[in-house]
Parts: structure tokens; C-alpha cells; sequence
């Protein structure tokens, strides 16, 4: 991402912490604003079920998921999935199920 400066056209070629929402330009000290980076897919926890999750993961033909413990299975992956809709374990199986898990939050 390139920040180009509004008043004098240069680019801000500085550190733009992921935090920040404007830099000063280093030639003429005008304001930029930072476009709002992409952060991680949020996904709307309120009425996650993990009940219907097990259902949907079914219809995809995986079986292998426990929603009493939240684990979920993929030869020799591991995931836990939480009741408050988060997901830790394997980083490999990790970004897959979070794929699913998008997928299903946004069929409602
Ligand atoms: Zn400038």
C-alpha cells in the first residue's frame, strides 16, 4: 500500500503503523489519511450455533466434527472450534475451517 500525498503528490514512504489513521507527509507535513486496512474477516459471533455448524459441515460431507468438544478433525489436523464462533489449533486446517465458517455466518 502507497500513500500519496494529497497537497504535494509525493508518496509517504514512512512507517504507517497498522493503528494509525492519518501520517504527515515528510515533505510538507500535510495530513494523510490511511485508508482502514482489511483486518481479519470478523465474524458476527452473537448467534453462532455450534449445533447448526456441525449440520452444515455434514451437508459438505464432514463428519468429523464434535460439537460437544468443538473438535474438528482432518487426517491428522486439529482444530477446536469455540462456542463464541473463534477457531485455535492447527495453522494449516485453521484458515479452511475459518473458510466454512464465513461461508456459514454469511448464508443467514
Ligand atoms: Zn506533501
Amino acid at each position: 500500500m502507497s500513500l500519496v500525498c494529497k497537497n504535494c503528490g509525493a508518496v509517504y514512504k514512512g512507517k504507517i503503523s497498522p493503528y494509525s489513521k492519518f501520517v504527515k507527509c515528510t515533505y510538507c507535513d500535510s495530513v494523510i489519511v490511511v485508508p482502514s486496512a482489511e483486518g481479519p474477516a470478523v465474524i458476527p459471533r452473537k448467534d453462532f450455533s455450534i449445533e447448526q455448524f456441525k449440520a452444515f459441515l455434514a451437508k459438505r460431507g464432514v463428519s468429523s466434527f464434535d460439537p460437544v468438544s468443538g473438535i474438528l478433525r482432518f487426517g491428522n489436523q486439529e482444530v477446536i472450534v469455540h462456542e463464541d464462533g473463534t477457531i485455535s489449533g492447527s495453522k494449516t486446517l485453521k484458515p479452511r475451517v475459518e473458510k466454512w465458517l464465513h461461508k456459514f455466518m454469511s448464508q443467514k
